[in-house]
């Protein structure tokens, strides 16, 4: 990533409004370093708040050239090519995506009004987003730039991701349903890749989007210590429930459903404890059973760690 190195190709312009809510009231909130390899040195973010709509966005945002550096080979961290059955073994471990990808197809599906059996899976990371619709019984286009995940995508579903940026991507038909799971927070222009997702869909077809919630109680209690929200330089934006809201309701939608999904692997708690064999066991069992309750504890504030949005095209 040498080519990242000198000033000028990090960073892109200085934002002057907010980009869920477009409010120009923003101010400074916290800085966050981050180098991807031992030796080389950090580079400083600014993480800008919308005093509006509540939402985060780094200012200056990582130049573009940067952030294609990056997602050439992952969209999620990756630094080495994985394979299926690594992935797979891991989702039986702690099933999360899997969970997610069946939840949002399904939901996605019941509210699709558009007759519309095509769907667009918007960084298909693994391609279990792809897989599920595909279940529900849909047509699907779907676009990755990452050749790690891309591979997995290929072992899993027999087929390839087209390979560019959403910003490149040029479709010829509409599509009933836009995945975007794990996707906006990514964009350096939220704004227009709502309006785009817009352009694409038919009338009363639907966009299912999942972000990490600013809001988390991650955030509040790690604030920018590494949290599944503040990944810096990877995700750009740090959206709140209603500066969501506000992005898709100003590009011709209409908000049919909102929920906060939270999930704990039971093991955590033991695993940062360095906790073995009984002990393991017993902190282990008591995460399990009081997780349930304080998940809804969480939801009811609004401080689950993620957000999934339904919206409809009017
Ligand atoms: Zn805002």
């Amino acid at each position: 990533m040498t080519h990242a190195s000198t000033a000028s190709g990090i960073y892109g312009e200085i934002l002057r409004e907010c980009v869920a809510c477009r409010a120009e009231k923003i101010r400074y909130w916290r800085q966050k370093n981050f180098h991807y390899t031992e030796n080389a040195s950090n580079k400083e973010f600014h993480i800008y708040r919308c005093e509006n709509c509540g939402t985060g966005f780094l200012n200056r945002p990582p130049h573009v050239k940067l952030l294609q550096s990056i997602y050439q080979y992952s969209g999620q961290a990756l630094t080495q090519s994985i394979t299926l059955e690594d992935v797979l073994a891991r989702e039986e471990a702690f099933p999360n995506c899997t969970v997610d990808a069946e939840r949002m197809s399904r939901q996605a599906h019941l509210i699709n009004n558009s007759g519309n059996g095509r769907a667009l899976d918007i960084g298909s990371g693994f391609g279990f987003y792809t897989q599920a619709l595909r279940k529900v019984g849909y047509r699907t286009v779907s676009i990755n730039p990452g050749q790690y995940e891309n591979e997995v995508f290929r072992n899993l579903n027999g087929d390839e991701p087209i390979d560019v940026m959403f910003e490149q991507y040029e479709p010829s038909e509409p599509f009933g349903v836009v995945m975007m799971s794990q996707v906006l927070e990514h964009l350096l222009n939220p704004d227009n890749a709502i309006g785009k997702v817009a352009d694409l869909l038919a009338p009363g077809g639907v966009l299912a989007c999942a972000v990490p919630n600013y809001d988390s109680f991650l955030v509040k209690l790690l604030g920018t210590r590494d949290n599944a929200c503040l990944w810096v330089p990877e995700h750009v934006n740090y959206f709140t429930e209603s500066g969501l809201k506000a992005l898709v309701e100003r590009n011709g939608f209409k908000v049919v459903k909102v929920e906060q999904i939270t999930r704990i692997p039971f093991n955590a708690l033991s695993k940062r404890l360095r906790l073995k064999g009984q002990s393991a066991a017993v902190v282990d069992g008591w995460v399990k059973s009081l997780q349930a309750p304080f998940i809804r504890l969480m939801h009811r504030f609004g401080l689950g760690i993620y957000i999934n949005l339904y919206a409809v095209k009017k």
